[in-house]
């Protein structure tokens, strides 16, 4: 983890336009998961992101895929948990 996150661009949260059963949102074509601290990016729900929303719900954020800045592809992406 960085010192600052936000040195890799600001996060611009996006509104869900889709949620699972639990309230989780559910990623829209061009959209991924950021959390406010984290230096990855994910375009699934993978284990990183499936226990962020466990444990801080609030701390996980929707972006859009083109403003991800710095941010790198995370790689447990390759095998989501669920659609
Ligand atoms: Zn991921």
């Amino acid at each position: 983890m960085y010192k600052d996150a936000q040195d890799l661009g600001p996060i611009i949260p996006v509104h869900p336009t889709r949620l699972r059963l639990d309230r989780s949102p559910r990623l829209a074509p061009g959209q991924v998961y950021v959390t406010r601290t984290g230096t990855l990016y994910h375009s699934a729900w993978c284990t990183v992101v499936a226990h962020k929303w466990d444990n801080d719900p609030d701390g996980l954020i929707l972006i859009a895929e083109d403003t991800v800045g710095r941010r790198k592809e995370c790689t447990d992406c390759e095998e989501p948990l669920t659609s």
